[in-house]
């Protein structure tokens, strides 16, 4: 069976001996490697005010944080995610604002967030969904005219770009995740990625206790209770081997996503997405609307092939109900959308059988 997700290791005499040599050192805990991972992961997305976490979960928690979110504040968020983005806002107690999605690509809709908008409203959380990146132009407008941060959750979209750059250079805050199954994984970890560098070390102190790395401990005091989320050296010795390798491994998921978004052109019963103006999808999931999704999961999964939705919307939670609201775009896309596997591990004889195999039919 051709599976969605799975996670990509560098070779075993790469990482073996990598992982020998830090577990047996002494010190496995936060140290040089994670400032050295962190340093590789700045260049590679071109923003110096990045720091690592322990999840991408983390991440966002620190973000609304720093957002300046307080109880009982609206943060504007999308119900087609992982359950993370919106279980992170209840954390902080501020209450999840459903936007709906645009029924052509499962996105955050623009105008959608622009209505939903009171004095209440703390921040935006947007998804680039599977790596495709929602409509910057348009959400960016709307956060400078009201003055609302942005928070970007990219554990999607490694890789993926707005106006030719890495997502993580534009938006207040933005959060990568490294959990298993997406396009890295250092078995778990995370980075926020901040515009400003004026945030930077209160966010270093708030994922450590509160206290400052700068000063020894004793002559450190706790002015705002932190958290326990710091990267530890054996997560970011894994990450060190596979930012050796994150050019070909993103680039399989993209070349695989191109390949199917030309062969899938024209095929009955299959509506290929839309992608926003300025963007490129990292796609890490291939993802497009079928008619009888049902029967198409079937026909795929006898070819030995998977095909599903993967995500659960997030506003049928019980601990949403009071945010429950009408999404007639999100009804709509909920009920067509599928995912096809794309990542590194999908060969090119791979995509040629899943192309022949719907253009038969279902
Ligand atoms: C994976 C994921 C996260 C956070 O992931 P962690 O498992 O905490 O690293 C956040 N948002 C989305 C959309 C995700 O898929």
């Amino acid at each position: 069976m051709i599976p969605l997700v799975k996670p990509y290791f560098p070779p075993r005499e790469e990482l073996m001996p990598a992982l020998e040599e830090i577990l047996y050192s002494g010190y496995v805990a936060t140290g040089q490697p994670v400032f050295d991972f962190e340093d590789k992961f700045k260049a590679y997305i071109g923003n110096d005010n990045i720091i690592s976490l322990h999840s991408g979960t983390d991440a966002l928690h620190l973000a609304y944080i720093l957002a300046g979110v307080k109880p009982g504040d609206e943060i504007i968020s999308t119900p087609m995610t992982a359950e993370p983005t919106n279980t992170s806002i209840a954390m902080i107690g501020a209450k999840v604002v459903w936007g709906d999605v645009d029924p052509t690509n499962g996105l955050l809709d623009p105008k959608s967030v622009r209505s939903l908008i009171t004095e209440k409203t703390k921040a935006i959380v947007l998804v680039h969904y599977a790596g495709m990146v929602c409509d910057m132009d348009e959400i960016y407008k709307i956060s400078k005219e009201f003055d609302i941060p942005v928070v970007e959750d990219c554990a999607h979209a490694m890789g993926a770009k707005y106006n030719g750059k890495m997502v993580g250079n534009y938006s207040d805050y933005t959060i990568y995740s490294l959990q298993a199954i997406k396009h890295m994984t250092t078995v778990d970890g995370g980075f926020l990625a901040m515009k400003n560098g004026n945030q930077m070390e209160r966010a270093k102190r708030l994922r450590w206790f509160g206290l400052s790395k700068d000063k020894s401990r004793l002559d450190n005091d706790i002015t705002e209770v932190g958290y326990k989320y710091a990267m530890n050296n054996v997560n970011a010795t894994i990450g060190l081997c596979q930012m050796k390798h994150i050019d070909e491994v993103v680039g399989t998921y993209i070349s695989n996503g191109k390949y199917y978004d030309e062969a899938l052109k024209n095929v009955p019963g299959v509506e290929l997405v839309r992608y926003n103006n300025n963007t490129e999808c990292s796609y890490w999931l291939y993802t497009m609307k079928v008619e009888r999704r049902d029967d198409f999961c079937r026909m795929m999964e006898e070819n030995g092939i998977l095909a599903s939705q993967l995500h659960h919307r997030s506003d049928t939670h019980s601990i949403f109900k009071e945010s429950k609201r009408d999404l007639p775009g999100m009804e709509d896309w909920y009920s067509h959308f599928v995912h096809i596997p794309c990542g590194w591990w999908v060969s090119k004889e791979d995509r040629e059988k899943i192309v022949e195999v719907i253009k038969k039919g279902w």
